[in-house]
């Protein structure tokens, strides 16, 4: 028994179909993302860090403590590193720290425009 033989097989054409559709569509996505994560100069005062949280930490792994990281408010870059092991978001000025939260917040949002 075929139930739905014919609408399964339409669907099956129209998912191809799309995915011809979106692929030019997600090809120059990725390259308008790339430019930015390669060409972004990562300002020192648009980068924020999430402090080390050590084993225990009040969140959803509290069984494992987390590197401290960093991300850039312009591109979204993030990068793990301890002080001086920071080499995409190193910088020389003071890094004001932020929350796990409203690091994930600003990678989700790096497409709003800032300066
Ligand atoms: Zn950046």
């Amino acid at each position: 028994m075929n139930t739905f033989k014919k609408e399964k097989q339409t669907i099956k054409k129209l998912e191809e179909e799309r995915a011809k559709l979106v692929k030019p569509l997600n090809d120059e996505i990725s390259l308008l993302l790339n430019k930015i994560k390669t060409e972004c100069v990562h300002p020192p005062k648009l980068i924020y860090e999430v402090p080390y949280k050590p084993h225990g930490s009040c969140d959803w792994d509290g069984e494992a403590s987390d590197p401290p990281y960093r991300v850039c408010r312009v591109c979204g870059v993030r990068e793990e590193g301890w002080g001086c092991g920071y080499k995409i978001l190193a910088t020389k000025s003071d890094v004001a720290e932020i929350t796990d939260a409203e690091a994930m917040k600003i990678q989700r949002g790096y497409l709003e425009l800032c300066d």
